[in-house]
């Protein structure tokens, strides 16, 4: 039983404790604290020490000001040698007894090593719970006003990582399947083979006009978003000198920022265009 919570019952009446020699697993969103979970907030109220990556914002950690932060971030594209090291830490850390909150950004089971972590933590007999996240490619493509599904333009989404495990990029990818089959892409780690990914998507067939959003630090104070085109995208990317972290997103759905960009209109930018996908009717009829 835990109080950490000044909040309504829990899930079965009560929020899981946080025991000693756990290691839960935890999504901490994109960025914006205000997207952490409550199974989230919980397990970092009562964390002896949280294991934290690169994309964790600080502000999240001041969320357990109690614990030990030890940082175990990876630098996307590097070799991934230390992940073993990483996953060994948590086991000892458990050994050793104490309340281990393992803080990954966004969901930890997309694009995060998530799975691989867990695995060996059960291999080794320490008991686990996993806390999912909100993933960047979809809350921080809300936050730049892109929904991620629309009626009017895509039935699937396409979740491509722009990364394999040496850094490269990934070489087991069917970019043509992709091209021909993705109705919108959304690619994570995509900045550093953007050059690639483009040439890959062109040369399979994807129009050059085709909408591409890059969002830049989802959800933080930080966050920037660049509009532009496949055929664009490469020279856009390099004027406007972005940095990762970054979502790229590819199809239509793109258009419907010039409607849906919430964060603009709060800042008083009234909308660009309010029917973007040109269906000439109310948005809410048949
Ligand atoms: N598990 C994470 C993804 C980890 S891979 C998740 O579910 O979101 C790391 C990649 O995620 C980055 O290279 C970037 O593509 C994306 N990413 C994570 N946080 C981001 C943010 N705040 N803004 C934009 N992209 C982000």
């Amino acid at each position: 039983m835990s109080d950490s919570l000044s909040l309504p019952a829990g899930p079965m009446g009560q929020w899981p404790a946080l025991e000693a020699g756990w290691v839960w697993l935890c999504g901490a969103g994109p960025g914006d604290p205000g997207l952490l979970t409550l199974h989230a907030v919980n397990g970092l109220r009562q964390a002896d020490v949280v294991v934290y990556d690169a994309l964790v914002e600080d502000t999240i950690l001041d969320w357990a000001p109690q614990a030990d932060h030890i940082y175990a971030g990876k630098r996307g594209g590097r070799p991934s040698a230390r992940q073993a090291d990483i996953s060994l830490h948590l086991v000892d850390l458990a050994k050793q007894g104490k309340r281990v909150l393992r803080l990954k950004g966004g969901d930890p089971f997309v694009f995060g090593r998530g799975g691989e972590e867990a695995q060996t933590l059960i291999q080794h007999a320490i008991p686990i719970r996993i806390i999912p996240g909100i993933s960047a490619g979809i809350g921080g493509l809300a936050y730049a006003g892109i929904p991620v599904t629309h009626r009017d333009v895509n039935q699937a989404v396409t979740f491509v990582t722009g990364h394999d495990q040496t850094g490269n990029a990934p070489s087991s990818l069917n970019w043509q399947a992709i091209a021909d089959g993705a109705q919108v892409l959304v690619i994570y780690m995509g900045m550093k083979h953007a050059p690639h990914i483009a040439t890959a998507l062109l040369e399979a067939g994807r129009p050059a006009d085709e909408p591409v959003a890059v969002v830049c630090a989802a959800t933080t104070p930080q966050q920037t978003v660049l509009e532009t085109t496949l055929g664009e995208m490469v020279a856009d990317i390099a004027n406007a000198r972005l940095e990762p972290p970054a979502i790229l997103c590819i199809g239509r759905s793109v258009l419907m920022r010039q409607v849906l960009d919430w964060q603009g209109l709060m800042a008083g930018i009234p909308p660009r265009n309010l029917d973007p996908l040109g269906r000439g009717r109310p948005a809410e009829t048949g």
